[in-house]
């Protein structure tokens, strides 16, 4: 129901499919214009999670940087106000012919517009028992599970602690970082890429600080190296043409990602990694009053394809709200343009990498740039409040921790 109005019969219902970066933000760009606010049209978020995932902070929760209510605020607080109706249900599949969806308890939901914005999800390549015993990191199930196995092998009296990281993307660097300083000197971590380079599709110059700090916290870089089996505590694989046998305690999968289910069976134009594909408006090729966004899309600015992350998931959804706004008052819709913004990668507790329009910052400062660009980033101005005032207020106890044991350090001196 619209803000503060009574209700208007009949107004276009938007659905709007999944609630991350591409989905949340488009329905609360939406319901905040003048619009709806006016109550020209319905908005319903279909989002099976109760609790949207602020990813690119979620290395923090490895380390206890940051709490779960930070980076993973509840769909009711964050919706609160906002008119928009959340549908905490699974889609299952559409029919775009007869516009309409149908969710895992089978309910029908009629829509005038439609957004796709499912993200993707973990493409768990064919290697025997990966699956079974290699653990992931994209949702907070999957940040939870990893923190019950960190705590395992943190109590436990061994020695050393192999961790093994599949994967040598940002997600597999970040995550091999972020777990030797959480596990400490007994860690033995191992990143293993099965191309001949890590993170790839970044500047060198971030490639380099991403070497040196793990060069400072041990980590082992292996290129080239393909995994052939995972087992309960070791893993197989081809190295120099040889088969070798590594122990782990845990094994990370950190490596790529697919179309999820119900877009795969969808009969829509897509590309050949099941991305839809998309008009320069965010639209369907075939269908314009369905829009598509985030992971789930290709989408392409000046003929380039725009990367499936978050930062260009954030400004797909400010471009679909305008443009469905657009569709539903008649008025011309504008293509997306795609700002690169630059790169942040965390390389550590309280290191991070930031690389924009030819600044680079490194270490300290820009965990705490990289920190505070996210902050303004997080939806709603409300908690984005809560969480800089409780960044505020532990930086200012610490601070004042750090006086007073200055303070009694010379009192102690002096007497
Ligand atoms: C650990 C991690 C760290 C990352 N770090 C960065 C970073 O530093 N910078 C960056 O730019 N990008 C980063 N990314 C990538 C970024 O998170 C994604 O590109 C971004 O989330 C894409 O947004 P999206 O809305 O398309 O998908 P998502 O954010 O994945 O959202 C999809 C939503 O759809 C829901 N959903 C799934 N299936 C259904 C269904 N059938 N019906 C209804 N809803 C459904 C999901 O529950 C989810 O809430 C990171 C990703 C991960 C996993």
């Amino acid at each position: 129901m619209p803000n503060n109005q009574q209700p208007i019969l009949n107004v276009p219902h938007v659905c709007i499919l999944g609630g991350g970066f591409a989905g949340l933000y488009t329905a609360l760009y939406l319901s905040n214009s003048a619009w709806a606010r006016s109550g020209r049209c319905k908005i319903t978020l279909v989002e099976p999670n109760d609790r949207f995932l602020f990813s690119p902070l979620s290395y923090e929760l490895i380390t206890g940087e940051l709490q779960a209510w930070e980076i993973a605020p509840s769909y009711q607080k964050l919706l609160a106000n906002t008119g928009v109706v959340l549908c905490e249900q699974k889609m299952q599949k559409v029919a775009l012919k007869n516009r309409e969806v149908t969710l895992e308890d089978g309910t029908a939901l009629n829509y005038d517009y439609l957004v796709f914005a499912v993200g993707a999800q973990n493409r768990w390549a064919t290697i025997s028992g990966l699956r079974a015993y290699a653990l992931t990191f994209r949702t907070l199930a999957d940040a939870e599970r990893l923190e019950a196995k960190l705590t395992i092998l943190g109590a436990s009296e061994r020695q050393w602690l192999k961790v093994i990281i599949l994967g040598g993307g940002a997600s597999g660097v970040e995550l091999a970082c972020k777990i030797a300083d959480r596990l400490g000197k007994r860690a033995q971590v191992h990143l293993i890429e099965r191309g001949d380079e890590i993170l790839k599709p970044f500047p060198s110059g971030l490639r380099k600080a991403a070497y040196r700090a793990m060069r400072a916290r041990r980590i082992q870089v292996e290129c080239g190296t393909e995994v052939i089996a995972v087992e309960t505590e070791s893993i197989t694989v081809m190295r120099n043409d040889q088969i070798v046998e590594l122990p782990a305690d845990l094994v990370l999968w950190a490596a790529g990602t697919e179309s999820r289910e119900p877009i795969a069976r969808l009969n829509a134009a897509k590309n050949e990694r099941g991305q839809l594909l998309t008009r320069p408006t965010l639209q369907l090729v075939d269908h314009p009053e369905v829009f598509a966004l985030g992971d789930v899309a290709e989408v392409r600015n000046q003929h380039k394809i725009v990367p499936a992350t978050a930062q260009a998931a954030y400004q797909q959804a400010s471009r679909a709200a305008k443009n469905l706004e657009a569709l539903m008052r008649g008025k011309p819709l504008r293509p997306f343009r795609y700002l690169h913004l630059g790169d942040m990668l965390t390389l550590g507790k309280g290191a991070a990498i930031v690389s924009s329009f030819s600044i680079n910052l490194e270490g300290q400062l820009a965990a705490i740039v990289r920190r505070l660009v996210y902050i303004q980033r997080l939806p709603t101005l409300r908690h984005r409040w809560q969480v800089l005032e409780h960044l505020l207020n532990s930086t200012m106890a610490k601070i004042l921790r750090w006086f007073n044991y200055g303070t009694q350090k010379q009192n102690n001196r002096s007497s």
